[in-house]
């Protein structure tokens, strides 16, 4: 899950974590009031939305007058942030962080991330902070530093000396930046986080060092243990898919393909990614109805598919072993009641009521028109969706089919 920069920065103060005075506002006149009550002579209005690279996309300003705070907020509020992040449809803009402006001297570039391949955590550092760090690593990577954390001993403030160091921070800031740089990993750890970026971390005109920037990804599957992250949740920022899959406690991942996918299991969705795209097709979805799935949960999951446009075909891949064939049938029914379509739907059905399972999808298929392919094992099914994901026909009409 990710959080806002104001939701971050919010947990990183709670750690000592020197961050910008600030306020959120939804209104201009909101923000007028949260610019009044910092004080100061200059304000950064800054766009909430989950996506770097707000500031080369118009969504950073920094204003010198009240008056120019209401107008950036204006103007902001609203608006479209299309940025590398968001993807070309971009993303609304519906609150806006107010903070005092900070007198820049340097900028530099501090992550914390998970490192599967060490197990351990990963810091990520640079001094040339404020442009993405993908660029710095191609063009510069020497200018990149990498050091792993044992999460067991924790990161110290002798690692952080280190960092700073091989950064080539000046030494009157070493102890300053090994303290900044411990409390946020602490913050980053005690939150389950997967990811924690700082850029810019700055040094201001004073010496200080203060966070400008941060972007906090946290384990969904560890939300239980936080449910004041958890509550900051922001369903505005979801594809209505992962909406309604939240709601319903299913896992689901929207991807670029167009090859809807339902299935039970982790192992089982994986694998079916692995066929699609073994076949030269690509998955629009994962999507794990679970092992205990019931019928609302399996129509729920349908529905999700059959209301993603980019879907062209939709590929049930069940072995049922607690979830039960018959119930997967009924729930692919109902969902289609609920949302006709002309998409072909590739079935390999397999397991516990398999028979009756086939029998409810072949009976209810006659009736509704429903553009049913079966598939006898799932290297046959896998073919057929990509192979009519290929052709890109249409199915027969299903209001056709009924009158028939
Ligand atoms: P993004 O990474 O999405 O572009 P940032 O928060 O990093 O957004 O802001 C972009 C740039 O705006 C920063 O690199 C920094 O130079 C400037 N900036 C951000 N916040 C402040 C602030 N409080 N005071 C002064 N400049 C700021
Ligand atoms: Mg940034």
């Amino acid at each position: 899950m990710y959080l806002h920069e104001f939701q971050a920065k919010g947990l990183l103060r709670n750690y000592g974590v020197p961050v910008p005075d600030g306020g959120v506002a939804s209104t201009a006149s909101d923000a007028l009031r949260v610019a009044k009550e910092l004080k100061g002579d200059a304000w950064v209005i800054k766009a909430q939305v989950h996506a770097g690279g707000r500031g080369k996309a118009g969504g950073v300003k920094v204003v010198k007058a009240f008056d120019q705070v209401y107008d950036e907020a204006t103007r902001m509020l609203g608006m479209k942030i299309v940025t590398k992040q968001t993807g070309p449809e971009g993303k609304v803009v519906r609150r806006i962080l107010i903070e005092k402006a900070t007198q820049i001297n340097q900028e530099i570039y501090l992550s914390f991330l998970v490192d599967r391949d060490s197990e351990q955590h990963m810091v990520i550092a640079s001094s040339e902070g404020g442009v993405e760090i993908e660029e710095v690593a191609r063009d510069n990577p020497a200018a990149v530093i990498k050091a792993q954390v044992n999460p067991v001993t924790g990161m110290g403030l002798f690692l952080g000396r280190k960092i700073a160091k091989a950064i080539g921070l000046d030494s009157s800031l070493l102890t300053r930046f090994a303290d900044v740089a411990n409390k946020l990993y602490q913050c980053f750890v005690d939150h389950d986080g997967m990811m924690l970026e700082i850029n810019p971390l700055v040094v201001t005109s004073d010496g200080e060092i203060i966070c400008l920037d941060a972007k906090m990804s946290v384990d969904d599957n560890a939300l239980f243990r936080h449910p004041k992250i958890e509550e900051m949740k922001d369903y505005g920022e979801l594809e209505p898919q992962e909406v309604r899959a939240s709601i319903f406690d299913l896992s689901y991942v929207s991807m670029d393909g167009n090859i809807g996918c339902m299935v039970n299991g982790a192992g089982l969705a994986m694998a079916t990614m692995d066929i699609i795209k073994f076949n030269g097709g690509e998955p629009a979805n994962f999507l794990d109805v679970g092992g205990g799935a019931d019928v609302n949960k399996v129509r729920e999951a349908f529905k999700i598919i059959l209301t993603d446009p980019k879907v062209k075909v939709i590929f049930v891949n069940i072995f049922g072993g607690i979830v039960r064939c018959d119930l997967i049938a009924q729930g692919v029914l109902k969902a289609s009641e609920e949302v006709p379509s002309d998409r072909h739907i590739v079935v390999r059905l397999d397991g516990t009521n398999v028979q009756e399972g086939r029998r409810i999808l072949e009976e209810g298929a006659a009736k509704s028109g429903l553009n049913i392919v079966t598939g006898d094992t799932m290297a046959d099914a896998a073919e057929k969706a990509v192979q009519l994901a290929a052709a890109d026909q249409p199915a027969k009409k299903r209001s056709a089919a009924k009158s028939a």
